[in-house]
This record gives C-alpha cells, structure tokens and sequence, in this order.
C-alpha cells in the first residue's frame, strides 16, 4: 500500500501551469528520488505535499488521509531552509520535535555531533556557514517525528567529502528506521546511490511524470568507504 498516494495534482501559477495530472506514489519504508531539469515543479511538489499551497485540482493521500492544504503531516526540509538567527543551533534543530511533543536535547545533540557540528551546538546560524547551516537544517527534518521525509536537495550546498558523508549517514538512517522518503536531487549519482526507484519530472508537455523504472543493485551503506575510514 502506498502511504503517499498524489492522484492528478495540478498547479496553476496564474496563466503558468506547473503541474497538470500527477501522479505520485511512495510505498512505506521506500526512498523514492524525484529528478527533473530546474523549474520543472519538483520544490512545488513539496510544497503542495507539505500543505503549504493548495492544488487546483487533485488530491494527496497520506496514510489514506486528504492532506491537502495541511501542514504538519511530513517532515519536510525546503530546498532554501531557514533557521531563525535569535535561536541558538540545538535550539533550531528541536523545533520541528518541539511543535509535537517533548524533543530529545541528548539525540539532537548527538545527530548535531555526527553532523560535523558538535562545536556549534550553542552557536547562532550566523557563525556557521552555508553547507553547516544546511546540515543544521537537515538535522531538524531527521529530528521531527513524523516518518514521511521530504528533502528537497539537501545536500547542494556541501562539498564532494561532506555530501558524501551525509548521504551515507542518511542511508544508514533509512536502513535502520526505514521511513518513507521522498528526496529531490540533481545529482543522479546520489539518486542511485540512494533510492529504490527514481522518478523524472519532465517540463514538457506540462509536466508528465515520467516514471523510470531503474532497477539495480545499490551498495549498502556499509559497503561505502570514505577515504577518512582508511585514516587511523
Ligand atoms: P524546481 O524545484 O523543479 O526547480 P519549482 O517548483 O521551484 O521548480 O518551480 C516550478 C515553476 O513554478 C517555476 O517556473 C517557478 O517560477 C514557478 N513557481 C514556483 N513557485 C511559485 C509561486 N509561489 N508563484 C509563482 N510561480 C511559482
Ligand atoms: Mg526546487
């Protein structure tokens, strides 16, 4: 069964249509990529997805549930992810746990230190740079206790070692807690390192989803070695 179930999603932006007819499917525990050139629609998916802009036609089923136009329902990391500057990291990354309950200070603090952030814990977001703020805000999306994923290209910002890195720590994640994930890359290798099956957005004709069917063997994350593993 699918626990995200999107059927005929269209999206006008005044005269522009964005998407017209999608369909979209995640079976549980699945990590599904979304792929497509830039100004295909791929961020409006997730924001039509994460409730904040309404369809003009179609529905979004989460758990069988209509979850049009409501947030709250998935963690969902934006392509431009915002940390507010007044709060320190640790208190940026429990925000999403915080709106839903009682966060786990000690669990952020450890994904903050696996994150290469352990130094910055009580920092505000302006002493980090651009790659370490985007790995703040990864660590929210992974901290926030709803088990649908969204990540829309999460890693952009980091260098080739880092974006690795992570990649393999998501993997790890999704292989131990098996959440359903739905993650935008441009990145094709990241897509097939990752995904069970990787999905086209294409700009023409209006944005028909073209579903590849990629089937091969991934590597495991453990089967991943960082040149870092070799260093003692
Ligand atoms: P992608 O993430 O694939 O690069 P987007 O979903 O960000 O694409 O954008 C798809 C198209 O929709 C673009 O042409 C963009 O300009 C337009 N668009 C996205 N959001 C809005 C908005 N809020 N208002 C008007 N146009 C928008
Ligand atoms: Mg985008």
């Amino acid at each position: 069964m699918s626990v995200l179930d999107i059927q005929s999603l269209t999206k006008d932006f005044g005269p522009q249509t964005v998407l017209q007819g999608l369909n979209l499917h995640v079976a549980e525990g699945e990590f599904v990529s979304l792929l497509g050139p830039s100004g295909s629609g791929k961020s409006t998916v997730f924001h039509l997805i994460g409730g904040l802009l309404q369809p003009n036609h179609g529905t979004i089923y989460l758990d069988g549930e209509n979850i049009n136009g409501q947030t709250g329902s998935i963690s969902y990391m934006p392509q431009s992810p915002s940390l507010f500057p007044w709060r320190t990291i640790i208190e940026n990354v429990i925000l999403g746990a915080e709106l839903f309950g009682k966060p786990d200070k000690e669990k952020a603090k450890q994904m903050l230190q696996r994150a290469g952030l352990g130094d910055y814990i009580d920092a505000y977001p302006a002493e980090l740079s651009g790659g370490m703020r985007q790995r703040a805000a990864f660590v929210r999306s992974l901290l926030s206790p709803q088990s649908f994923i969204c990540l829309d290209e999460p890693f952009s910002a980091l260098d080739e070692f880092t974006r690795v890195d992570m990649q393999k720590w998501l993997l790890s994640i999704w292989e131990e807690e098996r959440p359903s994930v739905l993650f935008v890359t441009h990145n094709i290798e990241e897509a097939i390192f990752l995904s069970d099956r990787i999905l086209v957005l294409s700009e023409k004709p209006a944005n028909v989803m073209e579903e590849i069917n990629v089937t091969f063997d991934r590597p495991r994350s453990e089967d991943v070695m960082l040149t870092n593993d070799f260093i003692a």
